[in-house]
């Protein structure tokens, strides 16, 4: 079983010691071994150990930096919420297509934020704008957040803070089944908690520093148990040989876990895999032996965010996955709600 992520090296940036959090990690790290640095701020973040770039990528993403969020403006988050509500950025995994590796460009360290109050305030502000509409927030978009939680208990917070909204939801997802302290959250019903899934092939050869299937599995479970309502996001799905035997598996898995009592909001999120061409660079420089496959002329080109153009598959293979994914969801789960497939 994979151990709790635990960093090689933390940084200070000087204004996280004024928020409670930030001098409660401090006082945390300070009882263990590791090695504490302070900087004035996470830019700073230079000469990590390591001879190379490869080398210093590694240690990056064991890296910790407790640090305070300035930018209050939230970025959209389509198509899951309305809002990304930023609790941290980075993530430990090592997940060879993960599209951190071109958002967090030669920093990909992991970032914590303290200043938790101010982050809700602002998120307050974005449901006054909506009420009496729902507002959604993603807590994922931007790291894997259970995977820092156990150390940071941020996501706790806002679990909680959400609990007591009339008009907020928070949602996010997750590769890593460290979820012990979420279950007691005081969640009242209003934190959607997902677990990111995949055929074994995928998770085997592309997901390296994460929990495996059979204890993710474990853990939805136990998040099921404490009334959360629950999501599964298949995703990437990946077309590899046997991919259909593969995602059924997956399927049968699930359901031998998951048992009908625990199936009362349950939801389910299908994402192809796709890359961009910088993507593809920074893959192949960061994971140079990887299987995955990168070939354009194998996709078919689609406008993106911010005018990249991203590689998905062609229009056959995506029917070819949604008619089969969908038909063993109905199979096994048809009470649950499939939100899209993209
Ligand atoms: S767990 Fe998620 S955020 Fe972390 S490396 Fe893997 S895909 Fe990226």
């Amino acid at each position: 079983m994979l151990k709790p992520f635990y960093p090689q090296l933390v940084y200070f940036e000087p204004g996280a010691l004024e928020y409670p959090l930030g001098r409660e990690l401090m006082a945390k790290f300070k009882e263990s071994d590791v090695e504490i640095r302070k900087t004035t701020s996470h830019n700073q973040v230079r000469n990590l150990p390591g001879e190379n770039d490869f080398q210093k990528y590694r240690v990056a993403k064991s890296t910790l930096v407790v640090g305070v969020r300035k930018t209050l403006k939230f970025d959209t988050s389509k198509p899951s919420a309305e809002y990304a509500i930023p609790l941290a950025t980075g993530c430990m995994g090592h997940c060879h297509y993960c599209y951190l590796q071109t958002t967090m460009g030669s920093k990909p360290y992991i970032r914590t934020y303290v200043n938790t109050e101010e982050i809700f305030d602002a998120a307050a502000q974005y449901m006054k704008e909506r009420a009496p509409e729902i507002t959604r927030f993603e807590a994922a978009c931007t790291s894997d957040i259970v995977g820092i939680d156990h150390l940071t208990h941020s996501l706790k917070q806002a679990i909680e803070y959400m609990g007591q909204t009339d008009y907020g939801r928070l949602r996010f997802v997750t590769k890593f089944s460290h979820v012990d302290h979420l279950l007691d959250a005081n969640h009242n019903y209003k934190t959607r908690f997902r677990f990111s899934i995949n055929a074994d092939y995928v998770i085997k050869y592309f997901e390296p520093g994460t929990s495996r299937l059979d204890d993710r599995l474990e853990a939805a479970r136990k998040v099921a148990e404490a009334d959360y309502p629950l999501g599964f996001i298949v995703a990437p799905i990946y077309l590899h040989e046997g991919w259909k035997e593969g995602y059924y598996t997956m399927f049968e898995k699930l359901h031998e876990q998951i048992p009908q009592r625990l199936r009362k909001d349950l939801t389910f999120e299908f994402i192809q895999h796709r890359f961009t061409k910088p993507a593809k660079k920074v893959i192949q420089k960061n994971y140079p032996m990887t299987k995955l496959e990168l070939e354009e002329n194998k996709r078919k080109w689609k406008w993106g965010r911010y005018g990249i153009g991203k590689y998905v598959y062609t229009t056959e293979e995506q029917e070819d996955i949604k008619n089969t994914l969908t038909e063993y969801l109905n199979t096994f789960f048809p009470e649950a709600a499939f939100e899209y497939f993209v």
